[in-house]
């Protein structure tokens, strides 16, 4: 949401060119929203959402632990103030001198969703606590994790059971939803999986202590979506239902639901034309696109909110495109975005909801990882 916050710093700064503008105050209440409806489980903030460290120092000040994907990250919340404590190195491909390093900086508490990457931990990281990741069928999210994490229940079963074997605290099970989930029986489905997983390790003698729920809450675009509450109220149903009276530890790991609608783009109209004299769609290129920050509007998953200076005048549809010459770099065309017909070359937009997955798409390091250096020789 543009925030009058955001639209007295864009009118008064003028910035040149597209930028992504974030208000605190948006993700300070966004923390306050999750901690009143999951008063029971620690806010894991992912890290890969938008790791900008102010977002970071306000939320390790109001006590915030910390989901990161590299080592890179690990360092960026260590840096904002974290202790070692109250950070996850949650992503199940991890190189092995990357979890050594972890380990040194004091991190315990580790990803795995294979045998070959508990034995890593193991090596690396003695001792530590390791969840299990299992997969979910992504059901329901605009932008699913598909199949790249998570093995299947039965199988994390004996990923535990391999982990304890090598003296790791065998500590819980994961999941992820995937990611602008507005279906709230994703949860109900995953609690399951992990109770299964739970029981039968407990008839063996290890017994897990904590389910890690992973993020998946939405932001809003277009339409509503559940709030805080609903998910709350729903989750703690689906927990009780799974657990009875013994419910495990549990964490959640929001990232888009913490900082997506804290923040806006602001862009502007670079050129409009027709691609023929009857075209019935007009084409709007913006000085943002795919490669510019919006990636996530890869097959057009994500449909972002865009308000423009000439709203509440006559609607017809566009497609809308980015500046680059990469023919990929066009964001709606399949559903092509109405847009004011009186909307001129210059006008100033803003792409409302851009506060996860936008600048690290677009920058330098997306998730901490250095990106591929190029030489010409
Ligand atoms: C990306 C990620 C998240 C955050 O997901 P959102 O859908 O943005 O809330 C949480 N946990 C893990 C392990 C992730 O990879």
């Amino acid at each position: 949401m543009a925030t009058q916050r955001i639209l007295d710093f864009i009118a008064t700064r003028r910035p040149d060119g597209p930028c992504m503008v974030l208000d605190l105050d948006v993700v300070r209440e966004n923390y306050r929203a999750f901690e009143k409806a999951l008063p029971d489980s620690r806010i894991f903030y992912a890290v890969k959402a938008n790791p900008a460290p102010e977002v970071l120092k306000l939320l390790a000040d109001m006590g915030s632990s910390f989901d990161t994907a590299s080592v890179a990250e690990i360092e960026m919340a260590l840096d904002a103030g974290a202790t070692p404590s109250r950070i996850s190195f949650g992503n199940t491909i991890k190189k092995e001198r990357d979890i050594a390093r972890a380990y040194q900086l004091g991190i315990r508490l580790f990803a795995v969703d294979c045998e070959a990457e508990v034995e890593k931990v193991a090596r690396s990281a003695p001792g530590s606590r390791v969840f299990c990741r299992v997969l979910t069928d992504g059901e329901g999210a605009e932008w699913p994790l598909s199949r790249k994490f998570g093995c299947v229940p039965s199988m994390a079963v004996g990923v535990l059971r391999h982990a304890y074997s090598l003296g790791l605290d065998a500590y819980g099970v994961s999941f992820h939803v995937g990611s602008q989930q507005t279906d709230l029986s994703a949860w109900d489905r995953a609690l399951g999986d992990a109770e299964m997983v739970f029981k039968t390790l407990a008839d063996e003698g290890i017994v897990l202590k904590m389910v890690n729920m992973g993020g998946g809450f939405p932001t809003r675009y277009l339409k509503d979506v559940p709030q805080a509450e609903a998910y709350g109220q729903a989750i703690f149903g689906y927990l009780r239902k799974h657990f009875g009276n013994t419910l495990p530890e549990t964490i959640i790991e929001p990232g888009r639901g913490m900082v997506g609608n804290a923040g806006v783009v602001k862009t502007e109209v670079v050129l409009i034309s027709k691609k023929s004299e009857d075209d019935d769609k007009r084409w709007i290129y913006l000085d943002i696109g795919k490669f510019g920050g919006l990636a996530e509007t890869m097959d057009e998953a994500i449909r972002y909110k865009i308000v423009t200076p000439r709203d509440g005048d006559e609607l017809a549809p566009c497609v809308l495109a980015g500046p680059t010459c990469d023919s990929a770099d066009v964001l709606y065309e399949k559903t092509p975005y109405p847009l004011p017909l009186s909307l001129t070359i210059g006008d100033e937009i803003l792409i409302e909801g851009t506060g996860a997955y936008t600048t690290t798409y677009s920058a330098v390091a997306f998730n901490g990882f250095e990106p591929l250096r190029s030489y010409v020789i």
